[in-house]
Parts: structure tokens; C-alpha cells; sequence
């Protein structure tokens, strides 16, 4: 008898174990970020497991930059459409290539942080008025605290979460009425007040299971001091696409210690970004474990760049390589790759 219902145990297990579960599916490939060279400006796709995308950003005005978006989206990532695109704010970099991107891949839904009342000297009319034409006028504006919808079904494991951290200014849970510089924390530094569309750049958190990483746009000094204090809105992440494409006038070292990153990957130019004090700041992250650029910074000595093999393009006549991230299913590990160069290394996500 004993046997039998031991047996009976056993039995009952292996059927629990060859049953799906009924409610929760679970992924089977992989969570995809692809940062795509647009030299210096920003365009970051990603795939869900399921398929679903969504671009950030769109690069400079012109065919280049749509043409390079769209052959990632199209030959390397299988897709068919654009679910989702996100423009973090109105500068050339970033809104340029909509009009050219949405003649070679469908743009289903279009996001911003709200088109501007006036015309600051940093913005351009021709570029948002494209936008506004391609978009029909339909683009829909984000506010912090918004999540950008991309998985079918909420009960999909690993759950996946995009939310709006920043936008227009504003940091999640503040009143639009904050001032952008407001004192807070032992290592506060003022810094003048940004004027430029940058403070108001869409800052996006995506959350897989236990993975998280960080694009925040052109984000500036005083709403990244905001972003992490007096609250961490950010917190620890595995993967922190570094602000401003690298610039030294944003990547405040107090935000970067807060967010504590493992793998920074930095979208700059051959003449543009990964600045010197940032590229410090990083390397002192106490747990980095690697810095990967897009360019080689031209303008910086060897050891203000990241290690070779690190670097996806070294010249600046380039082929425009891409960087891959890999999350896998489970989201305890990822791997970042450059294909073109058949690098690729794994990490495990904290
Ligand atoms: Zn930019």
C-alpha cells in the first residue's frame, strides 16, 4: 500500500509537471533591444517575445538613419510594423526621421511628451511640422506614470512593464508646478537651469521579470538629480542606455550611482557624446561590469573610450554597426552581442 501510494505521488507530479499551466504562459524567446547607429543621434528598438515593438526614437532627417532603423526592424528582427514609436522630444536627433521611417515600415501608434506652444531656439519647424504630417496629427501625449502596452496578454510570463518615468519636464509623482532645480541629497550640485527640450525628454523604464534597463532620453543634470532623489524612481537596473547619448552635461554622477548599472551602452557619435566626466562617471559605477559604445569617441584618448571590442564602430566612416541586447526568456541572463563584428558576451541580471 505504502508503494502504491508513493507511486501515486510520483504520478501525480510528473502529470502536474507535463500539464501546461492553464492562465500563465510562459516566454519562449527572447526580450530584444536593438541600439541602432544613427551617428550621434538616438534610435532604440524593441522586440518583445511575442513580437511586439517599440522604437525610440528615430534619428537624424534624412534616408540614412530611416534607412538603417528599417533594416533592423525589417531584415533582422522579422517585423512587419512599428507597433509603438516614442519620440523623446523635438530635437533633430531624435524626431528627424519619422517622415523617411514611416515610407519604409508601417508606424501604428506615435508618442511625445505634447507639441510644444512656442518655438524654443533649440527647435526647428520643419522637423515637427513633418511629424505632425506623418502622424495626421494623432500622436498621443505621454504624462509620467503612463505605461506604453506592449504585451498581449498581463498574464505572459515574464511580466513585462514599459513605463514613463519623465515627461515634459516633469518626474513621476511631482506636481507640474516643481521648479527643475531643486535641492536634494549630500551631493547636490546646482547647475544652471536647461532651457533646451531636453529637460522635457520622455525618460522610459522597462521592467522583464528581474531585468530592468533605463533609456531616458536627453534627460539633463537637474531632472536626472530629480529622477533619484529624494525617491530612487529609477532604482538598481541591469542596463542603462546612457543619457544624452553620453554628454557631460547631463549623466549626473548622483543619478548614476543610484541607479547602480551593470552594462552601460552608449548611443554617441564619432564627434558626439561619450564625453570624458561621463565616461569616468561610469567607470567608478561600483558594479559595472562593462561600457559598450556605438563610435569610438575620435575626440578622446584610448582610455577615455571604451575597450576595443566594446566599440561597434571605430571609424568615422562606418558601416553603421548595430549592438544587440538579449534577454533571455527567464530573464536571469542577457547577452550583449555586435554582429557585425561576432562579439558577444552574457551577463547574469541582478
Ligand atoms: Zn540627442
Amino acid at each position: 500500500m505504502k508503494e502504491n501510494r508513493s507511486f501515486g505521488a510520483v504520478l501525480t507530479l510528473v502529470l502536474l509537471f507535463l500539464l501546461p499551466l492553464p492562465s500563465r504562459a510562459a516566454a519562449t524567446k527572447t526580450l530584444d533591444i536593438y541600439f541602432i547607429d544613427v551617428e550621434g543621434g538616438a534610435a532604440t528598438l524593441i522586440v518583445t517575445p511575442t513580437g511586439r515593438s517599440l522604437l525610440i526614437d528615430t534619428g537624424f532627417p534624412g534616408d540614412r538613419d530611416a534607412g538603417r532603423i528599417a533594416h533592423v526592424a525589417l531584415e533582422i528582427a522579422g517585423l512587419k510594423q512599428i507597433d509603438h514609436c516614442v519620440i523623446t522630444h523635438w530635437h533633430r536627433d531624435h524626431v528627424g526621421g519619422v517622415p523617411a521611417l514611416a515610407k519604409l515600415i508601417p508606424i501604428k501608434n506615435y508618442y511625445d511628451h505634447g507639441l510644444p506652444q512656442t518655438l524654443g531656439s533649440d527647435l526647428q519647424a520643419e522637423f515637427i511640422d513633418a511629424y505632425k504630417q506623418t502622424t495626421e496629427g494623432k500622436s498621443i501625449t505621454l504624462k509620467p506614470g503612463d505605461e506604453i502596452k506592449l504585451q498581449r496578454s498581463p498574464k505572459y510570463l515574464p511580466p513585462l512593464d514599459v513605463r514613463v518615468i519623465a515627461a515634459g519636464g516633469m518626474v513621476l509623482g511631482e506636481q507640474s508646478i516643481a521648479p527643475q532645480v531643486r535641492p536634494c541629497g549630500e551631493n547636490f550640485e546646482a547647475r544652471a537651469e536647461d532651457t533646451s527640450d531636453n529637460v522635457n525628454s520622455v525618460a522610459i523604464l522597462l521592467t522583464f521579470g528581474r531585468f530592468k534597463f533605463f533609456d531616458g532620453g536627453d534627460v539633463t543634470w537637474n531632472i536626472e538629480n530629480r529622477l533619484v532623489c529624494p525617491k530612487n524612481l529609477i532604482g538598481p537596473v541591469d542596463v542603462f542606455q546612457v543619457d544624452h547619448h553620453g554628454v557631460d552635461s547631463s549623466n549626473n554622477p548622483t543619478m548614476v550611482r543610484a541607479i547602480q548599472p551593470r552594462v552601460a551602452i552608449i548611443d554617441d557619435g564619432p564627434r558626439k557624446g561619450a564625453e570624458p566626466n561621463t565616461f569616468a562617471t561610469l567607470k567608478q559605477s561600483p558594479l559595472i561590469e562593462a561600457i559598450y559604445q556605438l563610435h569610438r569617441n575620435l575626440r578622446s584618448a584610448d582610455k577615455e573610450n571604451a575597450m576595443v571590442g566594446y566599440i561597434a564602430n571605430e571609424e568615422e566612416a562606418c558601416l553603421g554597426n548595430f549592438i544587440k541586447l538579449s534577454v533571455e526568456p527567464d530573464a536571469r541572463s542577457y547577452t550583449v552581442s555586435i554582429p557585425a563584428k561576432q562579439i558577444s558576451r552574457s551577463y547574469r541580471t541582478r
